[in-house]
């Protein structure tokens, strides 16, 4: 596909201005003249329409491909919940508005929709008090972490140096726990796939800060000692910490507060109503048990006793802002119209069909493809391309199979515990149909892995480019049009 600078034909028009109104010649300094006439593309209205509608639908989008992609719930969204975040009254409000003396009048429905929001994802976390500030899950995971080391701090815990993570965690676990100012001590799983026990106990002491936790984590599968952790994290004064990425797992069925978690992020751009993926906008908030709720960050939004609600930034003891103003508003107002509309059993339907649909695809793909812990999954199923690779087939050669079959491959290589991964996350909305026909494709792969190995390594044949190289692709790209041309 040429680029809209090749289509450009000197003097061809996509726009005629309307005749002037003003005087023609504006006088400004001469400094602040362009010297050169800005290098835009020459091309009609129909030539701009159809350039960008192509490259449009070269884009692998949920809106029109199945997305299984593992641990990043790439689910279809209602755009119910989009219009509601354009709706003028929500998204036309300055955000200083609620700031201004007087201006909290004219904000009550923006922060009610920040009050109750908080409030219902309490209810569904059993965590006391939240903020919605944090930008994102591992934004929400420093804020957590930093929640956690102002306990410590408060409470004149100095010798607290490390905080412990399971293996299978997503990366960005320990990450925000080192920018935090932690050590890392990380903890193999066992065969069940879960934080082994007994290694967990040897590493516990005084030193331990907390733990980081997914449940399920990101073998798919659910913790089921989950109370023994809790009391032996307690038991040395360690923070229990909920890495609720993948809320869409238990959402109404198990609540991370019940199970001894102090610290609860969430993701809202994967469990409620925005896309995840494509660098947009996201939101983590994070919730508390009371224990650590005077260290949230500040604003507040409070109810008071006159049924106004209001900003309080009345805190000493907060660890101040995380982001400017009140966090991604329009997607925590999607997650509160996605709550409205689905209402309590919706929320539970969520999670029966999104558990359902994984274990349906781990049932159907078991004789073919290795699985990597043979028991019930949660939202997601894992295998391993183990079997294939012993035909020289590796689980990338698998996930560029399904792009010509115009499926987005799934996780591939992550969770890092387990060989040649392929992690397969079907999400809640999609139907029998879809699935049936993602296993075929699946099926198809390890049957062409025993007559025809060699084949993949041409694969995708029906993409622009096949096979970039793996780390330059995202590391070197070059998308500036000019400087590569000059
Ligand atoms: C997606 C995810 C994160 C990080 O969320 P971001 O919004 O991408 O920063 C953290 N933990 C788990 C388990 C995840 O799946």
């Amino acid at each position: 596909m040429k680029l809209i600078f090749e289509k450009s034909v000197t003097g061809r028009k996509g726009l005629k201005f309307p005749a002037l109104d003003v005087p023609a010649t504006a006088q400004l300094p001469k400094a602040c003249l362009r010297q050169d006439d800005a290098r835009l593309p020459e091309v009609s209205e129909l030539d701009v329409v159809r350039h960008f509608t192509q490259l449009s639908q070269r884009n692998f989008s949920v809106d029109a491909n199945f997305y299984p992609l593992g641990s990043c719930t790439m689910k279809y969204n209602p755009k119910f919940t989009e219009k509601v975040a354009a709706m003028p009254g929500f998204a036309d409000l300055h955000p200083l508005l609620p700031q201004l003396k007087g201006g909290e009048k004219y904000t009550q429905g923006a922060l009610e929709v920040l009050y109750e929001s908080e409030r219902w994802l309490c209810e569904i976390t059993g965590m006391k008090a939240m903020t919605m500030q944090p930008l994102a899950g591992a934004h929400g995971e420093l804020t957590g972490i930093m929640l956690m080391a102002a306990y410590h701090k408060a409470k004149g815990n100095t010798h607290k140096k490390y905080v412990i993570i399971p293996d299978s965690a997503h990366g960005t676990n320990p990450a925000s726990a080192a920018v935090a100012g932690y050590e890392i001590i990380s903890v193999p799983s066992d065969k069940k796939g879960v934080i082994d026990l007994a290694k967990l106990k040897a590493v516990v002491n005084e030193e331990t800060a907390g733990l980081m936790m997914t449940c399920p984590d990101t073998h798919g599968v659910f913790n089921g000692q989950i109370d023994e952790v809790s009391k032996l994290i307690h038991s040395v004064d360690g923070i229990m910490y909920y890495d609720g990425a993948n809320l869409n797992a238990i959402l109404g069925r198990c609540r991370p507060g019940d199970v001894g978690f102090d610290v609860v992020h969430l993701n809202l751009h994967k469990t409620f109503a925005t896309p995840h993926g494509g660098g947009g906008p996201g939101s983590g908030p994070v919730g508390v048990g009371e224990r650590l709720e005077k260290f949230l960050p500040i604003s507040r939004v409070i109810r008071r006793s006159d049924g106004m609600y209001a900003l309080n930034y009345d805190y000493p003891d907060s660890i101040g802002y995380i982001a400017s103003f009140y966090g991604a508003f329009g997607v925590i107002l999607k997650a509160y119209a996605y709550m409205l509309l689905l209402g309590c059993e919706g929320l539970k339907q969520t999670t029966d069909h999104a558990v359902l649909n994984a274990n349906y695809l781990l049932h159907r793909l078991k004789g073919h493809y290795q699985v990597a812990f043979d028991r019930i999954c949660m939202h997601e199923c894992l295998f391993s391309a183990s079997r294939q690779l012993e035909r020289g087939v590796h689980a990338i050669d698998i996930a560029k199979f399904l792009i010509d079959q115009n499926i987005h491959p799934p996780t591939v290589y992550f969770p890092l515990t387990v060989k040649e991964a392929i992690m397969v996350e079907p999400t809640e909305t999609e139907s029998k149909e879809t699935l049936d026909t993602f296993a075929e494709a699946m099926i198809r792969a390890d049957e062409l892995s025993k007559t025809d190995p060699h084949a993949f390594h041409a694969l995708p044949k029906t993409m622009p480019i096949s096979r970039p190289d793996e780390t330059k692709a995202a590391r070197e790209v070059k998308v500036n049009f000019f400087a590569q041309s000059v």
